[in-house]
Formats: structure tokens, C-alpha cells, sequence
């Protein structure tokens, strides 16, 4: 992994679902290094004491009822601090390439003649079921599991999901940004034939102040959620493991 940051290149730091100490070591020295940084809001802000005292600190991206700076801007901004000879982050939360936007950034990037480096990240797809008790897969229970967007819901000319592939695939099915639609999702994945009675999570917030997870059916997490007032960041784990909660239950009933 990368020790020192190069003057003039841009380095993609995953930054984990939101504690900060699920930053990776990797992640925590570009930080400790870097002359800039360009961090959303669901990257680790608290990671940010670590920057150097003279760092440029750059809030983007989309923040909850506030600001907002759009893609090509922040593409925009990367490219000019590398060219001024800086040392640039882009911190995000997660993985950059889960939902991240980091492929687009690292093509703006590549063609300024910017050279980018990765460093990954825990992503929230895999890190806020574990943390919640629930394995994405299990031996006996789940072969594999398929993290899908729900930012649109299906049937929008948008969504190129094939909901009801989803629906007959006997795998766990984990959708990041999927609170608002949750009933046009769920309803589309039980019409196609997903036993309604399917175990259902959602993890609102995993890590972060007001953590909480509620479990139901992939036919009532929806009316749940919308109960116990879910709000984003949320991720909702649709499958047999979702009943699993290794956080609160001895495996027992479960073979191994
Ligand atoms: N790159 C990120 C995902 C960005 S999309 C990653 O790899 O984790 C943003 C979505 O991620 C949120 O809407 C939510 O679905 C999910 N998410 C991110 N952090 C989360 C957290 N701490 N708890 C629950 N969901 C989270």
C-alpha cells in the first residue's frame, strides 16, 4: 500500500462506514499526509483531526438539507489541486467504487493527465449487516449476495435492475439507498415470486450516533421502516440471514 503520498496525485481513500476506526491504516496516513482533502459526509469526519494542521479541508458532495456540489465540480477541484502540486484525498464513506462516484473521478482525472491512486475501503454493503449480526452469507443458508442501488425505484425508465431475477435467486439481496422506495422494492421482488414470509433487515446508520436495526419480513419491512421513522444512511438485507443476529444469539438452531 501506498507510504507516502506523490505532490500532484489525487488518492482515493475508502473510508469506511463511519467510525472511524474502520478506516484503514492505509487510509488514516494519505489523510495524516495529504495537503488537501475533498470529504462527503458520510466519510468518517471525525478521521479529519488527523490531517495535518495546514491542510485544506473541502466538505463535498451532498450534505443532509444543505449544500451540494455537483459531480463535474468536484472532478473539477481534483484535478486543479494535482495540477497545483498538491497532494490530494478524496475521502469518502464506504468503498469509493461502491456508489462512490470514484470511477468517474478517477477518468476526470486520467484525462487532465492526473495520476490517481486506490486506497479501498469496509464498505457499508458488507460492514453495517455485520455489525448489525447478520452474515451476508452463511454456508447453510446463502451461497452469495448481490448489493444493488434502490435509489430509483423499479419500473423507472432509470432502473436497469432485474427485480424479478433478484427475486428467484436464492441468494441475500442487500440495497444501499433504498429507504424512500422500499415499498414499490419489496412489493415488486414478492410479486415475482420471493416468499413473502423472507427474513428482512434494515440497518439505519450502523456505527453512527442513532444506530438501530429493525427485522421483520421482506413483506413488512417496509411498513416497519416507514414506523420507526428510518431515514439515510440505511441498508435493508433481504434472505435467510437476515433472521441470523450473531450479535444476540448463540448459533444455536443454526448448523454450521
Ligand atoms: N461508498 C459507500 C456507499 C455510498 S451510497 C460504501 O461503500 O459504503 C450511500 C448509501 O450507503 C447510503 O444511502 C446507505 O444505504 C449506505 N450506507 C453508508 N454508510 C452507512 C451506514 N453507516 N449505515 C447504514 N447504511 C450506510
Amino acid at each position: 500500500m501506498i507510504k507516502e503520498l506523490t505532490p500532484g496525485t489525487v488518492v482515493l481513500v475508502g473510508g469506511g462506514p463511519g467510525d472511524p476506526d474502520l478506516l484503514t491504516v492505509a487510509g488514516l496516513r494519505a489523510i495524516g499526509q495529504a495537503d488537501v482533502i475533498l470529504y462527503d459526509h458520510l466519510a468518517p469526519n471525525d478521521a479529519l483531526a488527523d490531517a495535518r494542521p495546514d491542510a485544506e479541508l473541502i466538505p463535498v458532495g451532498k450534505w443532509p438539507r444543505g449544500k451540494y456540489t455537483p459531480q463535474e465540480e468536484i472532478s473539477r477541484l481534483l484535478v486543479e489541486h494535482a495540477r497545483a502540486g498538491r497532494r490530494v484525498v478524496r475521502l469518502k464513506g464506504g468503498d469509493n467504487f461502491v456508489f462512490g462516484r470514484g470511477g468517474e473521478e478517477w477518468r476526470a482525472c486520467a484525462a487532465a493527465g492526473v495520476p490517481v491512486e486506490v486506497i479501498p475501503g469496509v464498505s457499508s454493503a458488507v460492514a453495517a449487516p455485520g455489525l448489525a449480526g447478520i452474515p451476508v452469507t452463511h454456508r447453510t443458508v446463502s451461497q452469495g449476495f448481490t448489493v444493488v442501488s434502490g435509489h430509483v425505484p423499479p419500473g423507472d425508465p432509470r432502473s436497469t435492475i432485474d427485480w424479478a431475477a433478484l427475486a428467484g435467486a436464492h441468494t441475500t439481496i442487500v440495497i444501499l439507498m433504498g429507504v424512500k422506495y422500499l415499498p414499490q422494492i419489496s412489493a415488486t421482488l414478492t410479486d415475482a415470486g420471493l416468499d413473502p414470509a423472507t427474513p428482512a433487515a434494515v440497518v439505519m446508520a450502523a456505527c453512527m450516533p442513532g444506530s438501530r436495526t429493525l427485522r421483520g419480513t421482506v413483506a413488512d419491512i417496509a411498513d416497519l421502516a416507514a414506523a420507526e421513522g428510518v431515514t439515510p444512511p440505511a441498508i435493508t438485507v433481504i434472505g435467510g440471514v437476515a433472521a441470523l443476529d450473531w450479535a444476540h444469539e448463540a448459533p444455536a438452531g443454526v448448523s454450521t
